[in-house]
């Protein structure tokens, strides 16, 4: 199965990403995820990336095309894959059909702006693992700690304020056209034209899920 899960920042993505591949025993490819490690391990790539991701403006396509080739080469891909938070821009969902990567299906979050600051600011993550927490729509059970391994959740840099703002600017410029590049797709019907599930985002993590997981097993032919 390859899934792209795609919305706006703080939608809900990374968080039901984790049920999807769960269900599907698929690799989770966060762009976001990967940029955020080599920010942290000091690499070439994150000094790139560092600056461009604290201004809330999109890494190259360049760059973010080749780490997803790179990431797809391994094996723990051969049976499928969910992209979270790629593709961003046109170019990067085109590569992608020029790469001859299939895509099943398309889930699609969808979410108000105004909800995106209230989810964005209460965001706290386990960097290691990327798993995400929210302090009051989904706490840890202990406050501040990761339940699996207890170490410390840290806030996002670009999630302050005036940084989400200029991501949500980039997301209706850029990523949201996106939806339509996957819905005329869609409505072509090419035999290789994914299924797009369209999920309300502003119900809560379990009914959303729900949703996702239901809609998924429509076309997998098992629940
Ligand atoms: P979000 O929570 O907004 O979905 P991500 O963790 O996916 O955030 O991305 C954080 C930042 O990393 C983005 O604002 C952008 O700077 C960079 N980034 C992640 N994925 C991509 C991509 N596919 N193309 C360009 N930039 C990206
Ligand atoms: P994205 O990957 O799209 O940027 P996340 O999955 O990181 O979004 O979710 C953003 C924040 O909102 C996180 O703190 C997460 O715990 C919380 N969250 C996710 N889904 C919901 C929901 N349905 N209701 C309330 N809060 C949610």
């Amino acid at each position: 199965m390859k899934v792209i899960i795609l919305g706006p920042p703080g939608a809900g993505k990374g968080t039901q990403a984790q049920y999807i591949c769960d269900r599907y025993s698929i690799p989770q490819i966060s762009t976001g995820d990967m940029l955020r490690a080599a920010v942290a391990a000091g690499t070439d790539l994150g000094r790139l990336a560092k600056t461009v991701m604290d201004s809330g403006q999109l890494v190259s396509d360049d760059l973010i095309i080749s780490l997803v080739k790179e990431r797809i080469a391994k094996p723990d891909c051969m049976n499928g894959f969910l992209f979270d938070g790629f593709p961003r821009t046109l170019a990067q969902a085109e590569a992608t059909r020029a790469a001859r990567v299939t895509i099943e299906a398309i889930v699609e979050i969808v979410l108000p702006d105004e909800e995106i600051l209230k989810r964005m600011t209460g965001r706290r993550i386990h960097p290691a693992s990327g798993r995400t927490y929210h302090i009051i729509f989904k706490p840890p059970r202990e406050a501040g700690k990761d339940d699996l391994t207890g170490e410390p959740l840290i806030q996002r840099a670009d999630d302050r304020e005036e940084t989400v703002l200029q991501r949500l600017i980039a997301y209706h410029a850029q990523t949201e056209v996106l939806s339509k590049f996957y819905g005329a797709l869609a409505a072509g019907g090419s035999i290789d034209a994914p299924v797009i599930i369209q999920v309300d985002g502003a119900q809560s993590i379990d009914d959303v899920r729900k949703a996702i997981l239901e809609g998924l097993s429509r076309i997998t032919g098992h629940g």
